[in-house]
Parts: structure tokens; C-alpha cells; sequence
């Protein structure tokens, strides 16, 4: 089974998924650090802008008191100046000088009635102006007029246009009667040139600020790089006894950088490099671990590799001494073993029995075949003919060949041939073995079924085909073909009486006879069956033929062979002779037709005498 692949791309895209949500949880853990550092600046910031408008609003206030005592001072003095108007008009002009924001200061007497003006240029219009009973300032004039105190009233439009505030100071003469009201001084101021002179040498310029009167803003300064009014702090401004003034700041983005620390971006950026870092480290970590699994696997497969060639070799090794062992022991075979491969011509492999066999040694036999292999082998060229065809059709086939020995003796050699392609190319694996023995076996079994076992002449197998062969050869030779017919006489009287025992010794004692009369070459007495004798006579012509029959006759009559039931006491046959030259129109079984009537005619004739025939075509 395959080990797991560690560098598979799933396993990677897995670790690189891990890597990735590691950096993005590092990554979002720095975002957030950064976040709250940054939150927890302007928090402070905001604490900061907090204490600073506060600050900021007390200084208002006492710069407006500064001034306001002045105007109170001032006022004070109404008692020794009500009746010196100069010296009230000189003191009064000094605070307009010294006030710039100062738009004006008057009189207004216990009947509402402004009384007089400084200064009165361009104010002409409101000497002897009385405050209508709806003037919004009435409350305030009421108010101070109770509680003795100055006040400053709400903003109202300046008839010289633009916004204005009156500080009303209410006035005191001393009469007969005790300390008496007259009326109030009233300081005007121009709302935009009070503040602004109020605001001077505050340190404001960072910041953009708003004033308002209650919700109505009646100052503003706004820088351009205001932030957003949700940063906005606000704190109640008391002026004059009035605390219906709202200071408004607003951060800039140059306070809050002034507030603002490089900690949070150093503390987002280092993190976030960090955490790259980290992350980077580790997928090269996680990189080198897979490289390193990946070359154990390697090493494991090299050594399972090297353990398998190993293992292959043991076995290379076993199969090779096991080969050299069969080769070895076909040495001892008593069969040649010779592997031959065809085109071109090659001895791929001898046993030692091919040269021993033949006496010669490995090299010469070799080299006997490489120059002349038919002084080994007859025929050897036609027989390797032949094994071509027994590739073509990748067959195998037995042969029977002859060797020659180095003393020129021939071998019979029966060679069992096998094809076989191995690889692309074509073998014959032969196996020859010496079968002398066996064909003598075989000559002499052959031989024995075509004997009689009684007489030891040929049977009648052997004479169908001898009549057969002798008559073709005859035939072509244009030469007679003489055939003889013997038949014992009367022979079932002999066997009833004598014994079939003494029957078959007759039969032997006539058989040896007939053999006697038999010398030339093709020449053979065959048993036709029972007492019935064939001879085939080749080259006879009828009157040899009748010749032998007489000599027969003769023979048969010197056996002298006791026979009760014949004429002559003695046995007898009688014999059908016949005889022709074989032609194409004839077969030999007429000529047998022939010789069996001539034998039936002798025995018609008596017995004991010949018959012939001739046949002429
Ligand atoms: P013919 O003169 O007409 O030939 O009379 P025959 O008795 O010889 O004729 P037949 O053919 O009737 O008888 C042949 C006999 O030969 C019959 C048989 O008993 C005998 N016989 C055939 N074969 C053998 C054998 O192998 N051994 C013995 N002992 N007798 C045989
Ligand atoms: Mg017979
Ligand atoms: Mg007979």
C-alpha cells in the first residue's frame, strides 16, 4: 500500500488555509489593539478638549469680569459724577477708548428713557429712545434693578445693524432721602468684537469654537480641518450674571494630532508585520516539514526499493545456479538436448551428450556444423528446410535423422523439434535420442506379424502386399510374375484321424518342403490359410513355374507322409499354377482368380496333380 503523499495539493491548500486564518486572527487582534489605542487617544483627546473648554470658558469669564469691573467702577463713581457731565463723559470716553469692543455707553433712567449717549455720533437716534413695555431687555433691567447687581441681557440686533449685548449696571445717588436708584449704565457691546476680545491671547487657535445664546449660536470660528460634531465639548459660559452662554469647541485635526500618539500605527503596523512574519515562518516551517516527510517517504521507497532488487537478486541468483544445475545435469542426459534459432543459423545451446555421442568434442562439433553439417548429419540442409516450415507454422514434429560418428558410423536419431518464440525471436528446442533399439523392436515386430507362427513362413498379410508389390515392379520391368496355389489333399480326413497335433507337424514338414524349392530373389512361400500354401514366383515363366510345381510334387512324395485316405496311402497336393506378364489392363488379383481355378481344376482332375493357367492379355 502507497504511503500518504504529504506534499498532495489538498494537504497543502489545507496548511495554506490554516496559515491564512492564522494571519487573519493575528491580523484582526492587531486591528482590534489598534482600534482601542486609537479609541483610547481621543478618549483622552476628548478629556483633554474637555478640561481646555473649560479653561478656556473661565478665562472668558474672567477677562469679561476685568471689563465689567471696569464698567462697575465706572459706575460707582456716578454718585460725584451724575452733576459733573465733562468729567463723566471724559472717564467715559477713556473706557471706550480703552475697550474697543466697547459700541457704545449710555444712561437709561428709572423711567426707561436713555438719557444720553457716548458716544452720541451715529447714536443720535436713540437719545431720549424710552424701552416700549415688550423691550426683551425689560426683565433684565428688572432683575439688576432688584438684586442690585449688574447683568448682561440676552443678544438683540444693534439698530447700527449686527448682533449686541447690554450690560445694564444699575446706578445709585445719594439723596435726603438715603441711597436712591437712577437708572442704569448701560455698557454696548458689538457681540463679534467683545468675544474677539475676549478670545484674544487665549490659546484657541487650534480649535474651531461656537458661542451661543441659549440654542441660538451668536459667534462662531471655524477652522477647516474641523472634525465631525459628534467630537464636539461644550460647557456653560457665565458672563454678566447671565449663564444662558454655551461655549462650543470642536477638536481639529491638528489638536487631535497634537493628542495623537504613534503608538496605535506603530503598534497596527509592527503587529501586522509581526504577524506576516510569523505566518511566513511558519509556512516555511510547515514547507520544510512536508519536504521532510515527503523525502522520509522517498528514503522509505529507496529502502523497499533496494530490499525488493536485493530480494530480486537472491532470486536472480537461485534461478541462475538452479539453471546452471539443469544445464549440468543435461550433460548427463542420455539424450542430445541442442536449442537451435533459425535465421540466420545458430547453435544457441548443446549439451555435452551432442558431441560426446558422436566422439567429437563441443568446439569441433561446432565448428564441423559452421563449415559442413551434413558430414554430421545427412540431409541436414533439407532437414533445416523443413524446421523453416515447422517455424512458419509454429508447430512441432518428431524426426527421425542419422548422425555420423567420427568413425563414420551412423546413428539413428529420433529428434523431437519444438518451436518456440521467446521475446521477438523464434527457438527450436530439440531433443534427439538414439532409437536404435527400438527400431530393431520394431523391424522385428514387423516382421512377426507378417510370419505365420505355425510354419515360420510369410502369412497371408505379407503376400497381399508382396503380390501387390512384386506385380508393380514387374509390371514395370515387363518381366513374368509365376504364382503357385498348394492345397493338402483330402487334410480333414488326416486331422479327424490322426490328430489335429499331427496335422500341424504335416503342415510344418510341407511348409520346410516348399521353402527348399525357393532361392531366388523375391522368390517366398507364403500360408494362405489353413493347408493352403502361396509361392510367388517373380521372373517365372509358366514353364518354370510348372517345373517347381513338379520338384514339389517330388518333394512331397519323399516326405513320405502316411495318409490313409488318400489313393496312394501317402500325402498328396495338388497345385494350381499360374502365370503372366502384369499390365495396366490387369490386377493381381486376377492373376490370383487364375491360379485358384487352375488349383480347383487339379483337384477335379484328382488330386495329387498340377494345373495351369495362363493369362494373356
Ligand atoms: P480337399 O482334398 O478337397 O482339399 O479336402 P480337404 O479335406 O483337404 O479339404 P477341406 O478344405 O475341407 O479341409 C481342410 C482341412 O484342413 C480342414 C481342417 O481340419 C484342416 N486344417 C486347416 N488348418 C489346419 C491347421 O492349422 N492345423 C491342422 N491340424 N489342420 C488344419
Ligand atoms: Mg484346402
Ligand atoms: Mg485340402
Amino acid at each position: 500500500m502507497d504511503a500518504p503523499s504529504y506534499n498532495h495539493p489538498s494537504n497543502q491548500a489545507i496548511n495554506a488555509l490554516l496559515v491564512v486564518a492564522l494571519f487573519a486572527c493575528l491580523a484582526t487582534g492587531t486591528i482590534w489593539v489598534w482600534r482601542t489605542l486609537v479609541i483610547a487617544e481621543q478618549q483622552q483627546s476628548e478629556k483633554l478638549l474637555q478640561q481646555e473648554t473649560q479653561i478656556l470658558a473661565r478665562q472668558i469669564e474672567t477677562h469679561f469680569t476685568y471689563q465689567s469691573n471696569a464698567l462697575q467702577r465706572f459706575a460707582q463713581r456716578w454718585e460725584q459724577y451724575h452733576q459733573q457731565r465733562t468729567l463723566w463723559y471724559r472717564d467715559a470716553d477713556r473706557l471706550l477708548h480703552d475697550f474697543d469692543n466697547l459700541q457704545a455707553i449710555e444712561w437709561l433712567d428709572t423711567s426707561h428713557q436713555l438719557r444720553w449717549i457716548r458716544p452720541l455720533a451715529g447714536n443720535e437716534q436713540a437719545i431720549d429712545f424710552r424701552y416700549p413695555a415688550d423691550h426683551p431687555n425689560i426683565p433684565f433691567v428688572a432683575r439688576s434693578r432688584e438684586q442690585g447687581r449688574p447683568i448682561l441681557s440676552s443678544h438683540f440686533e444693534l439698530v447700527q445693524g449686527g448682533r449686541g449685548l447690554a450690560y445694564y449696571v444699575p446706578l445709585y445717588r445719594q439723596t435726603e432721602a438715603g441711597r436712591q436708584f437712577d437708572g442704569h449704565l448701560i455698557a454696548i457691546f458689538r457681540v463679534e468684537q467683545l468675544i474677539d476680545s475676549l478670545l484674544r491671547r487665549l490659546p484657541v487657535e487650534h480649535m474651531s469654537l461656537m458661542i451661543s445664546d441659549g440654542s441660538q449660536p451668536i459667534f462662531q470660528r471655524k477652522r477647516a480641518d474641523t472634525l465631525d460634531s459628534p467630537n464636539q465639548v461644550q460647557t456653560r459660559v457665565q458672563l454678566g450674571d447671565n449663564n444662558n452662554f454655551i461655549l462650543h469647541t470642536y477638536p481639529s485635526r491638528e489638536l487631535q494630532q497634537r493628542h495623537s500618539t504613534a503608538v496605535p500605527m506603530t503598534t497596527l503596523v509592527s503587529g501586522l508585520l509581526a504577524s506576516l512574519l510569523l505566518c511566513y515562518a511558519l509556512w516555511l516551517a510547515l514547507l520544510d516539514l512536508h519536504r521532510l516527510r515527503a523525502l522520509q517517504d522517498s528514503n522509505r521507497a529507496l529502502q523497499s526499493e533496494i530490499a525488493r532488487r536485493q530480494q530480486t537478486e537472491e532470486v536472480l541468483q537461485t534461478s541462475q545456479s538452479r539453471l546452471r544445475l539443469i544445464l549440468d545435469m543435461t550433460d548427463y542426459s542420455h539424450d542430445a538436448l541442442f536449442i537451435l534459432s533459425l535465421d540466420p543459423l545458430e547453435i544457441v545451446y548443446m549439451n555435452r551428450t551432442c558431441w560426446t555421442s558422436i566422439g567429437y568434442s563441443g568446439e569441433q562439433l561446432r565448428e564441423i556444423i559452421a563449415i559442413s553439417p551434413e558430414d554430421v548429419m545427412p540431409g541436414a540442409k533439407k532437414w533445416l528446410q523443413a524446421l523453416q516450415q515447422l517455424v512458419i507454422h509454429s508447430d512441432s514434429a518428431i524426426y527421425q535423422r542419422q548422425v555420423r560418428t567420427r568413425t563414420g558410423r551412423l546413428i539413428p536419431l529420433e529428434i523431437s523439434v519444438r518451436h518456440m518464440n521467446r521475446l521477438g525471436r523464434d527457438y527450436l528446442i530439440c531433443v534427439g535420442r538414439n532409437n536404435r533399439q527400438q527400431l530393431e523392436a520394431t523391424a522385428q515386430l514387423e516382421r512377426l506379424t507378417q510370419l505365420d507362427g505355425l510354419t515360420g513362413l510369410f502369412n497371408r498379410r505379407h503376400f497381399d502386399t508382396a503380390l501387390v508389390s512384386e506385380w508393380r515392379r514387374l509390371q514395370r520391368q515387363q518381366l513374368p510374375l509365376g504364382l503357385l496355389m498348394v492345397d493338402v489333399d483330402y487334410f480333414k480326413h488326416y486331422n479327424d484321424s490322426l490328430g489335429h497335433q499331427a496335422g500341424d507337424d504335416a503342415l510344418r514338414q510341407l511348409g520346410h518342403a516348399l521353402q527348399l524349392h525357393v532361392g531366388r530373389e523375391g522368390e517366398r512361400v507364403c500360408r494362405y490359410g489353413g493347408e493352403e500354401f502361396a509361392l510367388l514366383l517373380p521372373g517365372a515363366d509358366l514353364q518354370q513355374c510348372r517345373k517347381v510345381a513338379e520338384l514339389i510334387h517330388e518333394a512331397v512324395r519323399e516326405m513320405n507322409i502316411q495318409h490313409a485316405a488318400t489313393p496312394t496311402n501317402r500325402m498328396t497336393v495338388s497345385i494350381g499354377v499360374a502365370c503372366t506378364i502384369p499390365g495396366a489392363d490387369r490386377q493381381p488379383e486376377g492373376l490370383l482368380g487364375a491360379a485358384d481355378r487352375a488349383l480347383y481344376q487339379a483337384k477335379a482332375a484328382g488330386r495329387n496333380c498340377s494345373a495351369s493357367a495362363e493369362l494373356v492379355s
